[in-house]
């Protein structure tokens, strides 16, 4: 079709001009709420206290996403937002990794409170259009397209789309073209959009659009977690797409430029000599993990039974360097030296809807190698391209995705599933074709795929129902918390991680702690003091990311050559002074490392009360499922006997001479669920919370968060007139 066709089926809802609000010191104090029932768009002014206590990005995207829903909003109720904010860093392009913006929604796989750190050009565009956060609420009727443009003075169209098409990589190529005039235009328009998988289930995601000129393809981020392209697809959103006049080096107006780039300077100088050496982010990305991975039994294998595979060579780093397009800068926002977003060029598709169509797939990443691959026990890189390729077009996350295929194929080969109830799927280890096909049935809102776009929570429930399987098993093998899927990292030897994974806010994402090297490999927090007080500075630390409009990756997955020399190595304290002074560059605000932590302090707790507003929050909710923990079968144990054995024998104090698997596997369990517990109580005593997990009221006054709306949940949490589920 042409795109007068689509333009000509298009009809105007509403039309909305404004005064653009240039930034200052990173901000422009305004937001944009839009809401689709009845097409009113507004113009919020930001009130300076919740400037001050809520930063931005997460923190703006948590504090409207509580005056917005009340306790009993479900996830597809009108009142239900998406918020999309970036933070006061967001956009500035002198320093690695700074185009983040982050996305919240009350999420249709927990229920609760969502995030998702994304790049792409969306983020900085919009506050180029004037806008320190947008807020999309309502519903609309039929399938809209929403238009920011600030070319010519700020417009805002809401208009019909029924033409378009859904898939992100489709929807995204037209929407750049139509708002472009010629090929440099096109580096002035993102657009965020989902798919049609997200149509037919919870674990939509949203693709985050950038302009690669280089290669000249549109390309796309995601803000994977939680179900928001389910969120978006069901108020009937096609696209929102943000274009703007000109892109110049400050759009965030700093106070002092001159110290900004000093650390930019410096942080490219460590990547040009240090890259190669270290992580190899430039050529790899994140898949330089895979064998690192693997050599150190972390890469989930077999639905995380596993943490090394013999036929992990085949999905080695360097067969994906080998695939990935080299000497092109990859950086999903200007300016990111790091240049992590790698992405196979010229792909042709194998399968499905756009079968023989030539197209650039973003990744695979390491998560997509030991989601899709090594945990499906599928060491196939053509079968992660295409997966990869298909998930990110149909708007559904991959590690969500991965995590759940590897549970479905434990249970078919556990006869939980077989043919009959997969509706003729093979779903057993290494089963690409029929993987494959059960990514196009949710696609085509079909079948069994529909059942199992439900995510590993509904599963497992359905599947008990049903009477297909030991219910307890289930529980054990499913890897979920707080109704979100694992990502790809094997926790069971890590404490630490197994808290890092099950003890966050919005469920298992290695995003607000990593601490598998610090606590397994290198023995430097072995009390539950030292684990705890990692697990309240990592979560608190890499929370200031998703407040400001960070990257997370040019923080440690680059360390200046002394590092090692350094007080605390864990924390590159240098990568931290640069962030105190680019912080302090842009905003003008007098800013400490101390400052950092306790600003994210404030926002978290928030994040944690917000759980228990919406009835979760509490230590139940924090449960993990023992696979994160320990061998749930025998033959997971004997697979690691040596290891297990020596435990028992000098850690547990439980003799394994001549006992059964079964006996010493037991015993295992007991010790690590006892272990798990107590982490639980160090935590939440480091946290500032109560035995049961929730913020103490001295607490909140004392970190500034005694607001009313928290001081009065928890009063009535205390008078145990707080339902919780
Ligand atoms: S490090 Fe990678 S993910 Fe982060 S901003 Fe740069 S390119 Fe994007």
């Amino acid at each position: 079709m042409e795109i007068k066709e689509y333009l000509d089926a298009r009809k105007l809802l509403k039309e909305f001009t404004y005064d653009i609000t240039p930034m200052d010191k990173g901000y422009s104090d305004k937001t944009l709420h839009i809401n689709l029932s009845g097409n009113a768009i507004t113009i919020k002014n930001v009130p300076q206290e919740m400037k001050e206590k809520f930063i931005g990005g997460k923190g703006y995207g948590l504090k409207y996403l509580w005056d917005a829903t009340t306790p009993e909003t479900k996830w597809n109720d009108p009142e239900n937002e998406i918020i999309i904010a970036g933070g006061p860093v967001c956009g500035i392009t002198q320093y690695s990794g700074t185009g983040k913006s982050l996305v919240v929604t009350i999420s249709p796989q927990t229920d609760s409170v969502m995030d998702s750190n994304v790049g792409g050009f969306f983020g900085p565009f919009l506050k180029v259009c004037g806008f320190d956060a947008l807020e999309l609420q309502g519903k609309a009727q039929n399938e809209v397209i929403i238009v920011l443009d600030s070319r010519d003075g700020g417009k805002i169209r809401i208009e019909e789309a029924p033409k378009e098409p859904i898939d992100s990589h489709a929807l995204s190529e037209l929407l750049t073209e139509m708002y472009s005039k010629d090929e440099a235009d096109k580096m002035k328009v993102a657009v965020v959009s989902a798919g049609t998988a997200a149509d037919h289930s919870l674990i939509g995601m949203l693709n985050f659009s950038f302009y690669d000129k280089k290669k000249q393809r549109v390309r796309l981020k995601q803000a994977g977690r939680g179900g928001t392209g389910t969120v978006f697809r069901d108020k009937k959103i096609k696209a929102v797409v943000a274009i703007i006049p000109k892109f110049g080096g400050d759009i965030n107006n700093v106070v002092d430029m001159k110290a900004i780039r000093e650390r930019g300077a410096n942080f490219n100088k460590e990547m040009k000599e240090l890259d190669d050496s270290q992580c190899e982010m430039r050529t790899k990305g994140t898949a330089h993990l895979v064998e690192i991975m693997n050599d150190y039994d972390l890469l989930p294998t077999h639905n995380y039974k596993f943490g090394s595979h013999p036929d992990a060579d085949n999905i080695h780093s360097e067969k994906w360097k080998a695939l990935f397009m080299q000497g092109t800068p990859d950086g999903c926002w200007m300016g990111c030296n790091m240049s992590c977003a790698k992405g196979v060029n010229n792909y042709l598709v194998r399968t499905g809807p756009y079968k023989g169509e030539s197209v650039i797939v973003d990744g695979p990443e390491y998560e997509n190698a030991g989601g899709l691959g090594s945990n499906c026990g599928i060491f196939n890189t053509d079968y992660i391209i295409e997966a990869n390729f298909y998930c990110d077009t149909y708007g559904i996350c991959t590690i969500t995705w991965a995590t759940l295929m590897a549970f479905l194929m434990e249970c078919y080969e556990n006869g939980i599933l077989n043919e009959e109830r997969t509706g003729g799927l093979k779903l057993n280890f290494g089963n690409a074709d029929s993987a494959m096909e059960l990514l196009h049935q949710l696609a085509r809102g079909e079948g069994f795929g529909k059942i199992a776009g439900q995510g590993v929570r509904k599963l497992k429930k359905y599947f008990a129902e049903k009477g297909w399987g030991d219910p307890q098993f289930m529980q054990d093998i499913a890897m979920e918390n707080k109704g979100l899927e694992y990502s790809e990292y094997v926790s069971k030897e890590s404490l630490a991680q197994q808290g890092g994974f099950a003890l966050t806010n919005k469920g298992p994402q290695h995003d607000e702690a990593w601490l598998i090297f610090m606590d397994m490999v290198n023995n430097q927090i072995p009390t539950f003091e030292d684990k705890a007080e990692a697990l309240h500075y990592f979560p608190m630390f890499r929370t200031w990311f998703g407040l400001v409009g960070l990257c997370k990756l040019p923080w440690n997955d680059v360390e200046p050559a002394n590092n090692a020399e350094s007080d605390e190595p864990a924390k590159v304290p240098e990568h931290v002074d640069n962030y105190v002074t680019i912080y302090k560059a842009v905003t003008g605000r007098d800013f400490s490392k101390e400052r950092l932590i306790e600003d994210s302090e404030r926002v978290y707790n928030y994040q944690r009360m917000f759980n228990l507003r919406r009835g979760y929050g509490v230590r139940k909710w924090d449960a993990q499922p023992y696979r994160a923990a320990g061998p749930v079968t025998n033959e997971e144990y004997e697979s690691r006997a040596e290891r297990y054995d020596n435990q028992l024998k000098e850690i547990v104090g439980f003799d394994p001479e001549g006992k059964s698997t079964d006996e010493k596997r037991i015993a295992l369990r007991e010790y690590r669920e006892r272990q798990y517990q107590s982490l639980i109580d160090a935590v939440y005593l480091r946290r500032g919370w109560d035995e049961n997990g929730v913020p103490e009221m001295e607490f909140l006054k004392k970190i500034g968060m005694d607001l009313p709306e928290l001081v009065d949940l928890r009063t009535k949490y205390d008078k145990g007139e707080w339902k919780l589920k």
